[in-house]
């Protein structure tokens, strides 16, 4: 026979796009339609309802960036309708290359009831079905013109990201407000070609894609163009045959779930958040009732608490498909959160408030941690899932790798402490799947684990305004249920999914350690005022629960639950995978930075409040000590008297236009240009900056990466650095016994910087106080400390404990992290001597090796500041501040304290008398990171502790206040069983810590008679 496979393609490709589909709603009529085009913000549904409307044709552009229109829809059914399905088809102007990231809209009924949402690939609204003919209609349309910030000229900087910006002008024009006629029929015979078309594609060249061929062509031979409402039954007749071959024994199972992608926030405010996620559910609560099968997934409590609090008629449709077991709550988180920056009790946190909400408002407890998109995954984490009670873990990010290509897709994720957790990555590579033939093959060839396991995961539908699932994707996971050629997919809860896969995985491969992202490195720095409102807030959190639980506890206050609980959300709203990694628009940054202003504000209140009612009325001078190791003779935890100065503080001598800062236990050279050319633990002896080497430098590179300006640093950003050596003036001084150097530089004509180093006496840390007015573009501004020490690997702390790197670049997957994460140490240790660098609000960091004439040297530094157009063009301009230090002579157990005390300073106050903490805790490496009231309010006491160090240990813990029946509990701070600990003749309970390992415990305080 003559080939003929192109001619059949292109047959099909024209006649299904430019005929068929568009067949499918074979008659109209317009609709009459009135608008009312809100200045400002978004107002409620009830008073949308209520505007007054004016005329309006379609075709008329409207909608500036950010605004609210709403449009009413009336007409009637024409009575020669009558008996078939008629929907109404809004065209707001969407770009349908595009799935979201556009216009929307939500329609609502006069009754106010949400009917469904409005997106470029979903634009019908069902009237009836089967219409009786001659019936009113009357709709709304809550239209949001949210602008286009990425698609058209990606990455090029723009003013409309943010609504004090944004221009005034319309951008959208409507196309089609019709009534219009559904024909089913067509409907399905598009999805049958559409399927088959996609299928033989992906096909070898043998007998099944050559049947499937001829079935096109017999189908489009039976159907007349001109008539095609009238022909596609015979159409379809004609590719029954090749629809019903049944798949191959060995096809891969594909276990779908409906599935969006709703950012909380990105590149539009977290008000739009509220209105996206309102739709998209609306869309797919209607589309679970229109269909048996179908099950959509979504993630995020605070998306559902967004909807209760703000969409309550769309709330009750959500519960009642939970109910149903249809819609199915995933992730057990309060955000899907960057997990790479959040401290450990963040993490927690997230758990904690997310499983609470879905456990109390749904009545359900997910299994599973679900985060198909932030930015690298904590190798704390497996830990973590575990303790919080979840089986499994999902994600997909990883296949974004710019280099290597990761090994599994369903495997063992064995964190810090050992902990492992069952994990998988969809093979399809996507979170926004469609269901397509491509698709669909692709998770069948590219699955690592073929030799093994049977399925993947597809999270199906559209994200970000997309609205979610379409009733074209549930058509064609219908057909690819069971179809020859082609990996057989079928709708199912994730969790049925993780046990099958399970069973069959008995042997999984194991992946050890972070889930490093070999992209966005630079979301560890972009936005620092929006990173150090995280750190300074989950510290300040963590504090104002350690004085009120004292508080309630010693002096019989209440525990400002509701407050504090409120402030979490906060705090974890803002740690979604978009915000703390400074990649949103200006206006999220510009919101994020006012609720850390807010939350500091209130958090600051309950620990003064807190602390007045411990310490009553007084003028003595006291010290309020929330970190957990003892400062200046005041314990962990508690409240004691502030010492006056050391009468020798730390000497302060000019030398060659420089200082030299010695308090006996290190001895610090600054130079006349402001750099660190020797810093010497006194003890030892041991010079800690490399031979010839100048520490505190300030580096500015050239930092203009090829894509994904926030998200982004390419590693070719290093061949271009200029070191700031020019001094505007350097001036040292001793104040109340620490001494002081100050320098001042300009880094260009535009920008200048100040820090402050001091040091104060008994401090091994040297620390930098910096201030810099930042007008850059562009840039991207390191501080280097070149080090004698010849290090093997960096230690960097992470979620309650710490993971190591190795220094060097041997293979490709080293020298992908040429930029990673730390929390508030990184420590470079050869045996004896070490060398840390602490930080109150950075998370970045870089790491070299070096070989002088003296031998091997390692240099860190420290990411300050970016510069990136887009899709903030105003990224980090102004004052920026910085608090971090340089500690000489440190081991792990020495960076920990250092960092912690940085980022929990102890508090000068005046009152009463000193208060003793209410928990001592005990042991080598153990560390106290939370003292609060369970969140049951059930008055129990919570006590978070882990081993910080890496080796195994045993702790104690005492309740200094009554307390009875202590036991061991999981993260959601619910007892383990059999976890009870007897206290001693002191009161202290005693346990074995594993390596990282992290402890709950939870103690009942007696009735009170
Ligand atoms: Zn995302």
């Amino acid at each position: 026979m003559h080939d003929d496979i192109s001619l059949t393609v292109g047959r099909v490709r024209r006649v299904l796009t430019e005929r068929v589909w568009p067949a499918v709603h074979p008659e109209s009529q317009p609709l009459t339609v009135e608008v009312h085009q809100l200045p400002g913000e978004p107002v409620p549904p009830a008073e949308g309802l209520e505007l007054d409307y004016e005329p309006y044709c379609v075709g008329t552009p409207w909608g500036p960036a950010w605004g609210t229109t709403w449009f009413r829809l009336t007409g009637t059914v024409p009575q020669e309708w009558a008996g078939r399905r008629v929907e109404v088809v809004v065209d707001l102007g969407f770009d349908t290359n595009m799935t979201g990231f556009q216009c929307e809209g939500l329609v609502y009924r006069p009754d106010l009831t949400p009917v469904k949402s409005l997106n470029p690939r979903n634009q019908w609204v069902l009237v009836a079905d089967p219409a009786e003919g001659g019936e009113t209609v009357e709709l709304f349309v809550e239209g949001a013109s949210n602008p286009v910030l990425l698609d058209y000229h990606p990455f090029l900087p723009t003013q409309e990201g943010d609504v004090q910006t944004s221009s005034p002008k319309p951008l959208y024009t409507t196309r089609r407000m019709d009534l219009a006629v559904f024909d089913a029929e067509v409907h399905d015979l598009a999805l049958d070609l559409e399927v088959l078309f996609e299928l033989q594609a992906e096909l070898p060249e043998g007998p099944r894609r050559m049947r499937v061929l001829q079935a096109l062509d017999d189908a489009l031979d039976r159907l007349d163009l001109q008539r095609i409402s009238q022909t596609a039954p015979d159409a379809r007749a004609a590719l029954r045959g090749v629809l019903d071959q049944r798949s191959d024994a060995s096809a891969h199972q594909i276990s779908a779930i409906g599935h969006a992608h709703i950012d909380s926030a990105w590149l539009w405010p977290v008000r739009e958040t509220i209105r996206k996620v309102a739709r998209t559910t609306s869309s797919m609560t209607a589309l679970i009732d229109e269909t048996d099968d179908f099950r959509y997934g979504m993630s995020s409590a605070q998306q559902y608490a967004w909807i209760k609090e703000h969409r309550p008629e769309v709330w009750q449709r959500v519960k009642d498909a939970v109910a149903a077991g249809r819609f199915v709550p995933l992730g057990g988180m309060w955000v899907e959160s960057d997990t790479v920056m959040p401290s450990g009790e963040s993490l927690v946190r997230q758990f904690l408030y997310g499983q609470r909400f879905f456990e109390t408002e749904l009545g359900v407890r997910t299994h599973g941690v679900w985060l198909p998109d932030s930015f690298g995954y904590s190798p704390a984490l497996p830990q973590l899932v575990r303790r919080a009670g979840f089986d499994w873990f999902f994600t997909q990010k990883i296949s974004w790798n710019q280099v290597n290509k990761f090994p599994h897709h369903t495997f063992w994720w064995e964190g810090i402490d050992g902990s492992r957790v069952f994990s998988h990555f969809p093979p399809m590579d996507t979170y926004n799947s469609q269901l397509s033939g491509s698709e669909v093959a692709k998770a069948s060839t590219q699955f690592r684990e073929n030799r093994v396991a049977t399925g993947s995961i597809a999270p199906v539908g559209w994200g970000d305004g997309g609205g979610g699932t379409t009733r074209e994707m549930v058509g064609k996971a219908q057909r690819l249920a069971d179809l020859e050629g082609s990996a057989q997919v079928r709708w199912e809860h994730p969790d049925d999914f993780f046990a099958r896969a399970r069973e069959e995985l008995a042997d999984a491969p194991v992946w050890v350690g972070e889930l490093y992202l070999e992209l966005h490195r630079a979301t560890l720095t972009s936005q620092h005022k929006t990173k150090q409102g995280n750190r300074r807030t989950e510290h300040l959190l963590v504090e104002a629960e350690l004085w009120a639980a004292t508080a309630a506890a010693r002096a019989g206050l209440d525990y400002p639950h509701d407050e504090l609980d409120a402030l979490w959300h906060q705090v974890l709203l803002q740690q979604f995978h978009d915000i703390l990694p400074g990649t949103s628009i200006a206006w999220v940054h510009r919101e994020a930075v006012a609720q850390y202003a807010r939350v500091t504000a209130a958090a600051e209140a309950i620990v003064a409040r807190s602390l007045e009612a411990l310490t009553g009325a007084g003028e003595t001078a006291l010290l309020a000590n929330a970190s957990s190791y003892a400062i200046d003779g005041t314990p962990a935890g508690g409240v004691g008297l502030l010492d006056a100065p050391a009468a020798d503080g730390t000497a302060l001598e000019e030398r060659d236009g420089g200082f030299v800062l010695d308090n006996g236990v290190v001895r610090v050279v600054v130079t006349g240009e402001g750099l660190i050319t020797s810093a010497v633990d006194v003890a030892t002896g041991r010079e800690a900056i490399a031979p010839g080497g100048e520490a505190n430098l300030l580096q500015l590179h050239q930092d203009f990466p090829n894509l994904w300006d926030a998200w982004d640093v390419d590693r070719f950003y290093r061949n271009r650095v200029t070191d700031l050596r020019d001094v505007e003036s350097i001036a040292g001084e001793v104040v109340d016994g620490v001494a002081t150097v100050t320098i001042e530089r300009a880094i260009t004509p535009e920008s200048t910087v100040r820090q402050v180093l001091s040091l104060a006496p008994g401090s091994r840390t040297l620390t930098v106080d910096q201030t810099t007015d930042w007008h850059e573009t562009e840039k991207f501004l390191k501080v280097a400390f070149p080090l004698d020490v010849r290090a093997e690997h960096t230690a960097a702390e992470t979620q309650f404990g710490h993971h190591k790197r190795v220094t060097h670049t041997n293979t490709s997957w080293e020298a992908a992290k040429f930029e990673v994460s730390m929390h508030r140490f990184v420590l470079v240790e050869e045996r004896g001597f070490g060398v840390a660098l602490v930080n109150d609000s950075t998370y970045g960091y870089d790491v070299t090796r070096d070989v002088t004439d003296d031998g091997p040297t390692t240099t860190l530094r420290l990411s300050l500041l970016r510069a990136p157009r887009f899709p903030d063009p105003e990224t980090d301009q102004g004052e920026q501040t910085h608090r971090y230090g340089l500690v000489v002579g440190a081991d792990a157990a020495i960076a920990a304290r250092e960092g912690e005390v940085l980022n929990t300073p102890a508090r000068e106050i005046t009152g009463g008398e000193p208060v003793a903490p209410i928990v001592e805790v005990d042991g080598e490496g153990v560390v106290r990171t939370a003292v609060k009231q369970a969140a049951d309010r059930s008055g129990d006491l919570v006590v978070r502790v882990h081993e910080a160090l890496g080796g195994r240990t045993r702790g104690r813990v005492r309740f200094a206040v009554p307390a009875t029946d202590v036991r061991r509990a999981n993260l959601l701070e619910e007892p383990l069983p059999d976890a009870g600990l007897e206290p001693d003749a002191d009161g202290w309970v005693s346990f074995d810590l594993g390596a990282f390992e992290v402890a709950t415990l939870r103690a009942t305080p007696p009735p009170t008679t």
